[in-house]
This record gives structure tokens, C-alpha cells and sequence, in this order.
């Protein structure tokens, strides 16, 4: 039998332990202090028990100091388990937080009573993030249990506060230690399609704009005494849509593959029929492929909204509601996607893509600080959402992809 064999029937007798696990992590709710609950601290007790009990010894707990959290900080914890060689470290890199259940109604069950149905497992936090948390511990207890030793140094990352920014969780990391290094492979399965053959490496800028047009509110019969702001916001939208034109690059990388300039929330102007509105104010939710500079684009829009303005004698005001600019993408023929492709053909017989998403992973902070991250996991795509699951065998078949990856040359 291979070393991999070995190792997936041995992941594959675990199966039963990691169900119990999901349901006693389930029955923490970390959810972090901006959404109401009390962070990681309990969660991160548990499995440093775990991780302890199993004869882990190089860890390390990074605490960020956070005052709403009961215990005043939120953690962070980082093993390295030692393999043949240790000129690179193969990290896996989890959340422990998660979102509030949301409406309660809307649950089958208790969202913290992890219930089993059908070869899935409910409840909140099993997908996002606990499933790949469980497959990336269970990986290497399936090495010690075996007497294998992973080609590389692994590192397994159980990190705070990803669902709102992650300032107390990888980006402190980040920022206090000196943990990764640049030749290191960084996995993050944080997200990922139901085939498991999506390897996200590269982002969209953000660009989120508030246009506030002012005119002369007037009577709806005498619309020569005042100025429609309405009508002046109206000719802006249309005007806006060329940007499509100014920036039609295309990326095959990205889905769909070029910018997206759409109008989106519209707030209440008068309330009655017969008054001409003295003041609009609408939104536009720009991703801009990485090609372009998001400054580039303000530019065209101020040109857009300078011309409106002397068509219409109006004023418009144009405020950042959010502003991100996309990190630099991991290349598609970076080692973690080659090596993540690998092991996605032997377990899953799939031959996964390199693509880019809309914006907002959590990899893109280990991208601006200069290390190669890929974002990948096979996901039913529940998070967030109510009754919330992950299949179990999914579960397995992730913690097998990673175990491939640990025996790569
Ligand atoms: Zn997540």
C-alpha cells in the first residue's frame, strides 16, 4: 500500500470522531464581539485540548487584545508539525469565528446542536469553516497515527475574527510574527464550489460610490422654477454604464471576465407626485479587474459628473462608501495551485481551474503582504445561510487532498 493509501484509509476511520467534534465545536459559538457574541476564546480552549491530547507540541497562541471580548483578547493559534524537511511550510489556514444563526424560524434544528442527516451534518459553523478545520487537524493525526512523516513542515493555522475583517485575527498574525515565509505553499479553505475544482487565486478591486445630485425642488407644475435632480441623476446613470466601454478588458481568470459598473441602491426623494425633487442620491457597486487602477476609474467619473453638471446646472457630491483595491493575484502557475491540482485530480478525479472571484477572501491579506495564497475547498456552499451543512465526506475527501499535497516532492 502507498503512503497515501495508508493515510486515507486512515483518515477515513477518523470519520466518526470528526463527526463528534463537529457537534462539541458547534456547541461554542464563536462569534465575535461586532456581531454580539464573545469571540474565539472558549472554541480555542477546546482545541488546544484537542491539539495537546494528540501529542502536538510545536504551538504557538497569538493573542490579540480586544477589550468587548469577555476574555480580552482574541486568539490565535499556529502549529507546526515537523516533517522531512523544513526549507518550506505547507500552511492550512481556518477561521474559528462564525456569523450569527440569523432568524431562528428558519432552522430545522438547534443551528448550535450539530445534527446528523443523510451524510450531512447541520449546524452553525460546520461548513465555514469547521469542515476544512477538522480536515486539516484530522490530516495530521492520520500521519502521527501512521508513523508517516509529511514531505514538508506543516503549519496549521486556526485564526479569530475572519467574518468581520480580520484585524484581530490573520492580519494581526500578519503583522506581530514572523511566521510565513515567502516560499511557503498558503492554502485557505475558505472557499470553494460543490465540484471542488475551483482554486480561487486572484480578486476584483472593490469600488463602492455615493452620488448625491442637488438641483431646486419646485412645484411639479412649474418645473421652469426649480431644477429636476432626478432627471440630472437619471442622464448620470446612463452616462456611467459607458465606463463598460472606457474599461472592456477581459480576464479569462474572472466570472464574468470583465469590470462591472452597476447602479444599485437608490434612496426615497420626495414622497408625493407633483414636486420636482431638489435632491437624489443613488449608489454604484464597481469590481474592477486588476488590470486597471481604481483611480483610473474615478478619474472617468468625475468627467462624467463635471458634464452632468453643466447640462444640468446641478451639483454632485460623490462620497467612497468603500473603496478596496485588489492585491496582487497569486499566479496560476503558482506551487499551491499546481500542488492543489494535483491532489484535486487523484481524490476528487477533477481537473481544477485557477479563477478569480468579485472581491473579498480572506487570501487577498496574505496577498498584499507578499506571500502566494489559494483559496480552495469542495463546499455545498451553506455558509451563512440557515440549516447551514456540510457533507461529511467532504469533510474526508479534503483532509485526503491535503494529505496528497503533504507527500508531493
Ligand atoms: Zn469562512
Amino acid at each position: 500500500m502507498t503512503n497515501f493509501n495508508k493515510i486515507a484509509k486512515r483518515i477515513d476511520s477518523f470519520r466518526d470522531q470528526m463527526i463528534e467534534m463537529q457537534i462539541q465545536l458547534c456547541a461554542i459559538p464563536a462569534m465575535s464581539p461586532l456581531s454580539g457574541g464573545e469571540g474565539e476564546a472558549k472554541k480555542a480552549e477546546f482545541l488546544l485540548k484537542f491539539l495537546k491530547k494528540n501529542g502536538f507540541k510545536n504551538i504557538k497562541v497569538i493573542k490579540a487584545p480586544d477589550l468587548d471580548a469577555p476574555a480580552g483578547y482574541r486568539p490565535n493559534i499556529l502549529v507546526i508539525h515537523e516533517g522531512k524537511n523544513s526549507s518550506k511550510t505547507i500552511w492550512i489556514m481556518t477561521h474559528m469565528d462564525v456569523v450569527p444563526p440569523g432568524e431562528l424560524a428558519l432552522w430545522k434544528g438547534d443551528p448550535f446542536k450539530a445534527w446528523v442527516e443523510e451524510g450531512k451534518i447541520y449546524g452553525r459553523g460546520v461548513e465555514d469553516n469547521q469542515q476544512d478545520m477538522l480536515a486539516s487537524l484530522f490530516v495530521l493525526k492520520a500521519f502521527q497515527a501512521e508513523g508517516i512523516k509529511p514531505n514538508f513542515d506543516v503549519g496549521i493555522a486556526l485564526v479569530a475574527d475572519e467574518e468581520t475583517g480580520s484585524k484581530k485575527g490573520i492580519q494581526y498574525v500578519l503583522n506581530h510574527t514572523k511566521a510565513f515565509r515567502t516560499q511557503d505553499l498558503i492554502i485557505v479553505p475558505d472557499a470553494g464550489n460543490r465540484e471542488g475544482d475551483m482554486i480561487e487565486v486572484a480578486e476584483k478591486s472593490l469600488l463602492w460610490l455615493k452620488f448625491k445630485t442637488l438641483g431646486k425642488q419646485a412645484h411639479g407644475s412649474t418645473p421652469e422654477k426649480g431644477i429636476n435632480s432626478f432627471k440630472a441623476a437619471s442622464f448620470l446613470v446612463t452616462e456611467l454604464d459607458n465606463l463598460y466601454q472606457i474599461f472592456s478588458k477581459k480576464n479569462p481568470l474572472f466570472d464574468p471576465p470583465n469590470s462591472t459598473f452597476e447602479p444599485t441602491k437608490k434612496e426615497p426623494n420626495v414622497p408625493n407626485i407633483n414636486t420636482i425633487p431638489g435632491e437624489d442620491i443613488f449608489y454604484m457597486d464597481s469590481r474592477i479587474l486588476p488590470e486597471y487602477k481604481i483611480e483610473e476609474v474615478e478619474e472617468e467619473i468625475k468627467k462624467m459628473t463635471k458634464k452632468t453638471e453643466e447640462k444640468f446646472k446641478v451639483k454632485v457630491n460623490l462620497e467612497e462608501a468603500q473603496k478596496a483595491p485588489a492585491a496582487p493575484p497569486t499566479p496560476a502557475k503558482a506551487l499551491v495551485v499546481s500542488a492543489l491540482k494535483k491532489a484535486i485530480r487523484e481524490v476528487y478525479k477533477r481537473d481544477a481551474k485557477p479563477m478569480g472571484i468579485g472581491g473579498g477572501t480572506v487570501a487577498a491579506l496574505f496577498r498584499q503582504s507578499g506571500f502566494e495564497a489559494a483559496c480552495w475547498a469542495k463546499f455545498d456552499e451553506t455558509a451563512h445561510q440557515p440549516n447551514e451543512y456540510c457533507f461529511i465526506d467532504n469533510m474526508l475527501g479534503d483532509a485526503k487532498v491535503f494529505a496528497h499535497i503533504f507527500l508531493q516532492d
